[in-house]
């Protein structure tokens, strides 16, 4: 829940840390984080840590409340079309200013291994964010980046994926989580 990061030494690699992730029910997961304010070297390196995490965990969106850190900041990398394609993007204290359109994305959530929901999600947006020297930027996205981008914002807002479905469907997602993490050996 604090985002102890443990250590990861490669062969003759620089050494990298990976975050420790957070699985539904965790607390952190279901508060509203604070705003970023310090953009300093400790920033870029938690930065750097979330990105290695989602990669090794082969997310495509990673929000910092998912390491434990209680921050408005995520990081995506939203293949367009092939591997060649991706790119890494880290939004700090994110919010989107305008959106149109809608449509039905098949989500997963690494907070909630082996699950999958349809959740109806804005189809274009405009984002307003600070990179990790503090400055402001706009950037346009539309279908699967704009449908992470929202996912991933919801958990700065302590929204999960599962909130967007009925009561009953949601019942019967968190019961196959439990399974889920049972077999993966998380304690729940
Ligand atoms: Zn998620």
């Amino acid at each position: 829940m604090d985002g102890r990061a443990s250590e990861v030494v490669g062969q003759g690699e620089p050494t990298m840390s990976l975050l420790e992730l957070q699985y539904w029910p965790a607390e952190v997961l279901r508060i509203v984080a604070s705003p970023v304010t310090e953009f300093d070297a400790a920033l870029q390196t938690t930065l750097e840590d979330m990105a290695e995490t989602m990669y090794v965990e082969r997310g495509i969106g990673l929000a910092a409340p998912q390491v434990g850190i209680s921050k408005r900041m995520i990081v995506i990398d939203t293949p367009i079309a092939d591997e060649e394609s991706s790119q890494l993007e880290a939004l700090i204290n994110p919010e989107i200013i305008e959106s149109s359109g809608e449509l039905i994305w098949e989500e997963g959530c690494l907070s909630f291994p082996g699950l999958t929901v349809d959740i109806t999600r804005k189809e274009t947006i405009r984002v307003r964010f600070q990179d990790h020297k503090g400055a402001w930027h706009e950037m346009d996205a539309a279908g699967l980046k704009a449908v992470c981008i929202q996912h991933e914002l919801d958990h700065l807002n302590g929204i999960n994926f599962i909130d967007h479905v009925s009561p009953l469907k949601r019942k019967l997602l968190l019961r196959e989580l439990k399974k889920n993490l049972t077999e993966l050996g998380v304690e729940t």
